[in-house]
């Protein structure tokens, strides 16, 4: 299957694609020297470890060691296979593949599910603007105050109010029932055969991943009595609700901008939050908010406004999210709606009063600190201890001491407390707690090296001269991987053999191999653990300064070359040694010592370098 794709027509790709474009699709870059850097899209993290080098087309990430071309990026952000990937990628580059029917044929199931998911959502734009069966949604759009555009850029659609007008015209069109239920369009009838639409007569949400493409939908019902009011497409191999947000394609640009996400509960609310120029909102997919939902929010902005609906589940669902954002340190405000959603308040008090709120959200503590003020009278005793019981739960959660000690001061000073009082209460209700998280116990760390007495006179470090090999190695490697005519004053000194781990072996050969050849094409012809140590290398700063160049390089090759065969024979003859002793063998023990001593001689043991 990869025949098509000749080396030169993969270079070819590589080369168009900007990798900085292609991974920003995915997370806020920075530039940082001559890298960029943001957070990891495959771990969870809180401080930027993913680089990316534009010019090499390469990237890396120091914390969970993944890495590659822009291949290996689409791959695993897509979930893609390879031959996909160049195909997605070719696409993108405007390079043209060739495809035979076969191939084509081979498509995945996923690829064939994002091709039925794009038609339904086609469908469904179709039917929107049927003069007669779209009426219902448009007029249900012109009521709460949607306008066309808006409407188009979100592709808003109708699913009309019939039992199989969506599976009829789309396996008309091919595709196949079986896919279109996996795809979580239609559902198989609980009697007798056949399926029908699980979309009926609701206004409809297309979202999409981060590459734009329909993986889901959310639908309104337009029914008074419809239940459920809001319907969302189960977890397909397309589509994982924990991981999406609705609108964040859209909103990606603004909120990059802002540095700021407007996170809102409902479609509508996005949608109108849009359409009246807050191009930097998202909502949350109607579940809970997930972990990994906030990490997404993290990785293209500098902090949250949560607005959450006025009512008492919205408030519970803040408190709820607030502790994900507290636990994945992106700083989140919260907007207090005076009732309602957004969307009723956006349209009844306008844009500049909504952002009035935005502005003026609160901080997480203080909003909390609002609503325990709004459940208890503050001007009684007996209400002030209530409010400080309350937030109890909430001051035992913030973590970093100096902003808990800055809440309980603030506390005091606006009810009229005591500190010690509150911090009396604080400590009575962690004492009384038991621990969520048992401590961890740490195992000490194993030893590296063992001391071994032969004679009172000679005492041995085993390993020592392991580590001051590898040392040479990976400063060898690093400075031929940084400097590629490095690579040629190497290899006429030393054979790739001279190297003993294996990793290390397999890329000096490589390097030894082809020592011109670009970053990007030769981390192809490495396997897995040599590629991870070829780009961990390349994206770490050489520690030599090139005054010491020279030196170090010649000390190194003389290691690897004459000194480190000398300390290995050294360590073997240690080994054969402490065998005889073991034995009882005497006259082996001295027979071995006196070669020691002879060789300690001729070389001095190696220390640590
Ligand atoms: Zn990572």
């Amino acid at each position: 299957m990869r025949s098509f794709l000749t080396p030169d027509l993969k270079d070819e790709i590589r080369r168009k694609v900007d990798l900085v474009d292609l991974v920003s699709a995915h997370v806020a870059l920075k530039k940082a020297g001559k890298y960029y850097k943001g957070l990891c899209p495959f771990h969870q993290e809180k401080t930027p470890s993913f680089h990316v080098d534009r010019d090499k087309g390469l990237w890396h990430c120091f914390g969970c060691l993944r890495g590659g071309t822009a291949f290996d990026f689409v791959m695993q952000t897509a979930n893609l296979t390879f031959p996909e990937a160049v195909q997605e990628l070719a696409r993108r580059a405007g390079v043209r593949l060739e495809r035979t029917p076969e191939e084509s044929r081979r498509a995945s199931e996923r690829e064939q599910m994002l091709r039925a998911l794009k038609a339904a959502a086609a469908f469904f734009r179709e039917q929107l603007h049927e003069p007669r069966i779209g009426t219902p949604a448009r007029d249900y759009l012109t009521r709460r105050g949607i306008d066309g555009a808006t409407a188009e850029r979100f592709g808003l659609g109708y699913a009309p109010a019939e039992w199989d007008a969506l599976r009829t015209t789309l396996t008309r069109k091919g595709h196949q029932s079986a896919l279109l239920e996996r795809a979580g369009l239609i559902q198989p009838r609980q009697r007798g055969e056949g399926y029908y639409d699980l979309f009926r007569h609701r206004l409809m949400f297309p979202i999409t991943d981060l590459q734009d493409r329909v993986v889901a939908f959310g639908g309104r019902t337009l029914d008074p009595d419809g239940q459920p009011k809001y319907l969302n497409s189960k977890e397909t191999a397309a589509f994982s609700k924990g991981k999406t947000l609705y609108a964040l394609v859209l909103a990606r640009d603004a909120i990059r901008q802002a540095d700021e996400i407007v996170v809102v509960e409902g479609n509508i609310d996005a949608v109108t939050c849009h359409q009246f120029g807050i191009h930097n909102a998202v909502a949350s997919l109607g579940t809970a908010l997930s972990v990994e939902q906030v990490l997404l929010m993290k990785r293209f902005a500098g902090r949250a406004v949560l607005v959450y609906d006025a009512d008492a589940a919205g408030m519970a669902a803040a408190e709820r999210a607030m502790a994900l954002f507290d636990e994945v340190e992106l700083p989140v405000r919260v907007v207090v709606l005076p009732s309602g959603d957004p969307d009723a308040f956006i349209r009844a008090d306008g844009a500049d009063a909504f952002r009035a709120l935005l502005a003026g959200a609160l901080p997480v503590f203080d909003y909390q600190v609002a609503m325990a003020a709004r459940r208890h009278d503050a001007a009684t005793v007996e209400g002030k201890v209530k409010i400080v019981d309350d937030l109890l739960p909430a001051l035992t959660a913030v973590t970093n001491p100096v902003r808990q000690a800055e809440y309980v001061r603030a506390l005091a000073e606006r009810f009229g407390l005591r500190e010690d009082a509150i911090r009396q209460r604080l400590k009575a209700r962690s004492r009384s707690r038991t621990p969520e998280h048992p401590s961890v116990t740490v195992s000490p760390a194993p030893a590296t090296s063992r001391a071994m007495t032969v004679d009172p006179s000679v005492v041995i470090t085993e390993g020592s001269a392991e580590i001051a090999r590898s040392r040479a190695e990976i400063l060898l490697l690093r400075l031929m991987v940084h400097e590629p005519e490095v690579r040629a004053q190497v290899a006429s000194k030393l054979d790739p053999g001279d190297f003993s781990d294996p990793a290390h072996r397999g890329l000096v050969e490589a390097l030894f191999v082809a020592p011109n050849e670009e970053s990007g094409r030769l981390q192809e012809r490495l396997n897995e653990k040599e590629q991870a140590l070829f780009l961990r290398m390349l994206f770490e700063e050489t520690t030599v300064e090139e005054k010491d160049k020279e030196k170090v390089l010649a000390d190194a090759i003389a290691y690897l070359a004459e000194r480190a065969p000398a300390a290995l024979r050294r360590e073997t003859l240690a080994r054969e040694i402490r065998d005889a002793q073991a034995a009882g063998d005497d006259q082996k023990v001295r027979q071995l010592q006196m070669q020691y001593l002879k060789l300690v001689g001729t070389t001095d043991l190696p220390e640590g370098r």
